[in-house]
């Protein structure tokens, strides 16, 4: 148990504090690999990189000055930098924003519908919303001089580096003064680079009827990352250093491009893999919150499984049942129809725009007496996994 506690205090140490944030891509994340790649090979596991070509966002400052004076914002990743003065214009509806013409000095404010929920990304790989792809053509088509976002929930709207627009997100407190002042000069820092990087998997026994344990190793640019998600990596790593028993046929996959306009390393992983040989997928992201619970969903599950994942959970203090959701690297698996269990914190959904891709993402924010109980339970669910029967 100590020694469990220890190792994931070192790897929390290293991803938070030494390397910090790491967006694929960039140098650091680059680091984050290398040190896992390191510890798997150490334990005497068959390591493979999967590689991957990708853009990553060095963050700038930004400012937004009206006539009722100067507001520092921070830009929206990838946004193109900008120092600029333009005519503000609130546009709230999809139909209204496909109606403007064409007008290179207007810094569009988007609020209403349009700032409702996050755009997709032209170059997601794994879904697409029509009135998403309307929204980018609309937007690429006005080549606004700058856009602001209106969104209390959502930091950032935007984040799209095929867009090519200076866009900031801003709270709707702000809302009354740029309806007010008709003109403002926006000025966006920051940087887009191309960079490389991959998806460090790490394999024990034949390759055939396997279970996958992931937990993705990117953050976004603007966090540290502690509880999204170097504590999975953590988890991850310290089981493969100290699990006793042989857990039978298994691969860890760190995902690189969870929360990455691309899914770089998602992508990577899934063109070298034969997926039919996977049995089943455990996915560990944003566990170890402090004061929370640990919370365990089925996906795609035979009915063989459901139960026993069941009676596994009736016995289990500090562990509760959550319903499926299909976000993170677990939805990768269950969308194919492979059963998956994911692994995060109790309610995690109701704090996500409050901390997740933040500064104040750090360690302070971990338990790792809730840690330690998620590394020393998977080897039973693996067993749960492997016993479940062919899905
Ligand atoms: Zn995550």
């Amino acid at each position: 148990m100590t020694l469990v506690r220890d190792r994931l205090a070192r790897h929390l140490e290293v991803l938070v504090e030494d390397v910090g944030a790491r967006p694929p891509g960039s140098p650091a994340n680059r680091r984050a690999t290398s040190y896992v790649a390191g510890v798997l090979g150490d334990c005497g596991l068959s390591v493979v990189e999967h590689p991957f070509a990708t853009r990553w966002w060095e963050p700038g400052d930004g400012s937004l000055a009206t006539s009722q004076g100067v507001l520092g914002v921070r830009p929206d990743p990838y946004a193109a930098t900008c120092d600029v003065r333009g005519r503000l214009e609130r546009v709230e509806r999809l139909d209204e924003l496909e109606e403007l013409a064409p007008d290179p000095a207007r810094i569009l404010v988007l609020d209403g519908e349009l700032a409702s929920e996050q755009i997709l990304p032209a170059a997601f790989p794994f879904l697409d919303v029509p009135h998403h792809a309307r929204t980018r053509a609309a937007l690429r088509r006005l080549r606004p001089a700058g856009v602001i976002a209106l969104s209390d929930d959502w930091q950032p709207v935007l984040e799209d580096p095929d867009l090519g627009l200076s866009s900031t997100t801003l709270p709707t407190v702000h809302r009354d003064a740029l309806t007010r002042v008709g003109w403002a000069h926006l000025r966006l820092g920051g940087a887009v680079h191309d960079g490389r990087g991959s998806t460090v998997a790490a394999r024990h026994g034949p390759a055939a009827d396997r279970a996958v344990v992931s937990a993705h190793l990117d953050s976004k640019a603007t966090t540290p990352g502690a509880f999204d998600n170097a504590a999975g990596v953590a988890v991850l790593l310290a089981l493969a250093e100290t699990w006793d028993e042989d857990p039978g046929p298994v691969e860890l996959v760190l995902f690189n491009g969870e929360d990455h306009f691309d899914a770089c390393g998602e992508v990577a992983w899934l063109h070298a893999t034969e997926l039919a040989e996977v049995h089943a997928a455990i996915n560990v992201d944003g566990v170890g919150l402090s004061g929370r619970g640990t919370s365990l969903a089925t996906l795609a599950c035979p009915s063989g499984l459901e139960q026993a994942v069941a009676d596994w959970l009736a016995g289990r203090a500090g562990w509760v049942r959550a319903e499926p959701w299909l976000e993170s690297d677990h939805a990768l698996f269950a969308m194919r129809g492979i059963p998956a269990l994911a692994i995060t914190s109790e309610d995690v959904h109701q704090l996500l725009g409050g901390l997740a891709h933040t500064p104040a993402d750090t360690l302070d924010v971990l338990d790792l007496d809730v840690l330690t109980e998620v590394v020393l339970a998977l080897p039973s669910l693996l067993a749960l996994v492997r016993t479940s029967g062919p899905h």
